[in-house]
């Protein structure tokens, strides 16, 4: 760590990793990092193995959604040593620089980093290693789906019509990357009124799903939008952590992840 650093050749699959599975969007905002957050703690209560490396390289939540402070050590100044939150072991660009300050780093340096937060990691026996990957279709997704052997992608959306669109920009790099996807997320589908028990459908509906016919994906879940989730994620304990139905939901799309 320090310096900056370098880009390698070499393809990277930490050695004791089984599985790599990136989490995607089209746009930021849409709750791809509270989707990671949460599916990595759910299959965590579930006995898997679990990592979590948080490559949202512009905007790395993931310290403060899995409540992790504290700098990852680097005892002999090569091996970094990732930090375990709910049972998840996690890396996060944003553990290695001060939360105020912005990355600005060119595609080189960025690819040299994302090889960093795979090969020089301490990630040691793990049935999963998800990553948080940026929003869009950028050289971080690139680097990783070239380098990274990911066994597959999910992309989250909400069924908003621009959300869709970019969506299907990032769909359209992983299939030409050939990264398998496994399927989609619809996040934000609906609200239900506290008060009266009314459904909203705040962000439109149905396009995630007609998204994913097309494709021959599959829809694996609808999520609402919940008060709870978000205040859970601000808090650093991710829904998921708990036993409410939002808990039940995440455990259940958890479940078809790993066989
Ligand atoms: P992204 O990683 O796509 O940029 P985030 O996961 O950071 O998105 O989510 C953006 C904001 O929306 C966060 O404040 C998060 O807590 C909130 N959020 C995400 N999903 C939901 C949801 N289903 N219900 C309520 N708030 C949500």
């Amino acid at each position: 760590v320090g310096g900056h650093p370098k880009p390698q050749a070499e393809p990277l699959r930490p050695a004791g990793v089984k599985k790599i599975i990136a989490i995607g969007s089209g746009k930021g905002g849409v709750g791809k990092s509270t989707v990671s957050a949460n599916l990595a703690v759910a299959l965590a209560k579930q006995g898997r193995k679990v990592g979590l490396l948080d490559a949202d390289i512009y905007g790395p939540s993931q310290p403060r959604m899995m409540g992790a402070s504290g700098r990852p050590g680097s005892p002999d100044g090569k091996i970094i040593e990732p930090l375990t939150a709910h049972g998840v072991t996690l890396m996060s660009i944003g553990l290695m620089v001060e939360e105020r300050k912005a990355v600005v780093w060119r595609g080189p340096m960025l690819m040299g980093a994302m090889q960093q937060m795979l090969g020089q990691v301490n990630w040691g026996e793990l049935d999963v290693l998800l990553i948080d990957l940026p929003p869009g279709t950028g050289d971080v997704q690139l680097t990783l789906c070239t380098k990274a052997e990911m066994d597959g992608v999910i992309v989250v959306s909400t069924p908003q019509d621009v959300a869709l669109i970019d969506a299907r920009k990032a769909l359209d790099m992983f299939e030409t990357m050939k990264t398998p996807v496994l399927g989609l997320i619809e996040n934000m589908s609906f609200f239900t009124c506290p008060d009266c028990g009314s459904s909203h459908e705040i962000f439109g509906n149905g396009g995630v799903a007609d998204e994913a016919k097309e494709m021959g994906v599959p829809l694996l879940g609808t999520l609402p939008i919940d008060l709870e989730t978000r205040l859970a994620g601000d808090a650093g304990t991710p829904i998921a952590a708990g036993e409410g139905p939002m808990a039940q939901a995440y455990a259940r799309i958890a479940e078809g992840l790993v066989a």
